[in-house]
């Protein structure tokens, strides 16, 4: 007898994405295909380093055909999805249509503007590795503009570099550029002095780290000052015109980089009933993942809004560890689904969070422990790297780290500009 096999087609090999189809084998009876608008997985945590030109955009990448070669089950199918229909079981992408008896949504966010215009139009957002690349051409241009400059003015200007959004991204970038400012400004820009004190975090609430605890905001708040990194809290940033910040509070900051790490918004997914649809433009999700109204339709990870778990009545942090444990445990719930048993409900297990701060300096909130300073800067490398995919990239990422940090003078400062028109942002 034949066996029948079902199709599952996952949308988005981000974090939920790829420890489903890791958990998915021959032996159960599915045709696997993964959608995504890119060919590789990419680990968003360590954007910040490709951003500052402290590791490669190859260290924290991984292309998908070489991830899943050994699984005979799986089609990879590149392409962006359009629209979902659910009525025919049918998806559309931007590079054809694809039918599927099992559809999971695993797109996870792009980043909010809060409908600011200019912001959108003009600053500089951290989201891919498209947007890493295109940061550092864009600080990295701007330094050969400083040093071109003939008026003081003109030079702060380009020497300022705002970053909107004081959470984890934020912190860990202003911290990391600060750091380079100080180590290689001086080496490599001999005009420039005291780079570091031109980087500004802003952010429209009291403290940075909001999410973390108040030892671990306090320590981000000592170490960035002390670096030099000015620190504006209470105050949003509200336009960005003619080369100048706006802030609700009246204050502009001229400069000609804002970065953007503000917040994010479920991506669109169009065809799906607007009644799925909360908080975030997340997906809303029964326990077991599955999208309100349908039996055959799933999202997981940072689009999807699951509101049964009791500790997250509304619902989880957009985290990578929510989304790892989902797609895992979804592997198995799939199965059960599919054999007509009762699939587990999901509870998340939060292992607590960290964030690095400056070279050495970092904090880590556990479930009953607070730490912070070297040891966490060394747990923090561990918990980074072992995620990473491939053998090869944990040992490069490894070297680069220790290279860098080693000598200060990490060498990856180039301006490698492949399709400028589309990349760059608009100056004003
Ligand atoms: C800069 C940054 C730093 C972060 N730092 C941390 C951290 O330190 N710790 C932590 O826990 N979390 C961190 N996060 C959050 C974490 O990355 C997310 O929670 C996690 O990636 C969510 O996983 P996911 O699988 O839901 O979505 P994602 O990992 O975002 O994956 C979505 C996938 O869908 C694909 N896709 C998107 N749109 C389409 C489309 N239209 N068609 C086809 N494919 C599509 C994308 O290419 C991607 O592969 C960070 C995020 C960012 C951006």
């Amino acid at each position: 007898m034949t066996k029948e096999y079902k199709k599952i087609v996952i949308v988005g090999g981000g974090f939920a994405g790829i420890n489903l189809i890791k958990r998915l084998t021959e032996n159960d009876n599915f045709h696997v295909t993964l959608v995504d608008k890119n060919n590789y997985h990419f680990f968003p945590p360590l954007l910040y380093q490709v951003a500052t030109g402290f590791i490669e955009p190859s260290n924290i990448s991984y292309p998908f055909r070489r991830m899943f070669q050994e699984k005979e089950n799986l089609r990879f199918h590149m392409g962006s999805l359009q629209k979902v229909n659910p009525e025919s079981n049918t998806i559309e992408t931007d590079t054809g249509t694809l039918n599927y008896d099992y559809l999971v949504l695993a797109v996870g966010t792009e980043t909010n503007y809060f409908g600011m215009q200019h912001v959108k139009e003009y600053g500089l957002p951290m989201k891919s590795i498209d947007d890493a690349l295109n940061l550092r051409n864009h600080i990295l241009l701007n330094m050969e503009n400083a040093v071109r400059s003939t008026s003081q003015a003109e030079r702060e200007k380009h020497l300022n570099i705002v970053i909107a959004g004081g959470g984890p991204t934020g912190v860990e970038i202003a911290g990391m550029l600060a750091e380079m400012g100080h180590n290689i400004g001086r080496k490599e820009y001999p005009e420039i002095k005291d780079l570091q004190q031109h980087i500004y975090v802003v952010d429209a609430g009291p403290v940075l780290l909001g999410p973390m605890s108040k030892k671990s905001q306090e320590e981000a708040a000592k170490v960035l000052s002390d670096l030099g990194v000015h620190i504006i809290l209470n105050t949003a940033v509200k336009d960005y015109v003619d080369e100048k910040v706006i802030l609700a509070d009246g204050q502009t900051i001229e400069t000609t980089v804002l970065i953007w790490a503000s917040g994010v918004t479920g991506r669109q997914v169009p065809g799906l009933p607007a009644e799925v649809i909360g908080k975030g433009r997340r997906i809303m999700v029964d326990e077991f993942n599955s999208m309100k109204g349908s039996n055959n339709i799933f999202a997981l990870g940072d689009i999807c809004l699951q509101t049964t778990d009791k500790a997250f009545p509304n619902g989880h942090p957009q985290l990578a560890q929510v989304a790892i444990q989902q797609g895992t445990l979804f592997a198995e719930n799939i199965k059960k689904i599919n054999e007509g048993k009762t699939p587990k409900p999901f509870v998340y297990n939060d292992k607590g969070s960290m964030a690095i701060i400056a070279k050495y300096k970092a904090v880590a909130d556990l479930p009953k422990l607070f730490f912070k300073g070297f040891f966490a800067w060394v747990v923090w490398l561990f918990i980074h790297i072992m995620p990473i995919a491939g053998f090869r990239n944990k040992v490069w990422l490894a070297f680069n780290w220790f290279w860098s940090f080693i000598t200060n003078d990490p060498t990856l400062r180039l301006i490698f500009r492949p399709r400028k028109e589309e990349n760059e942002p608009v100056t004003q």
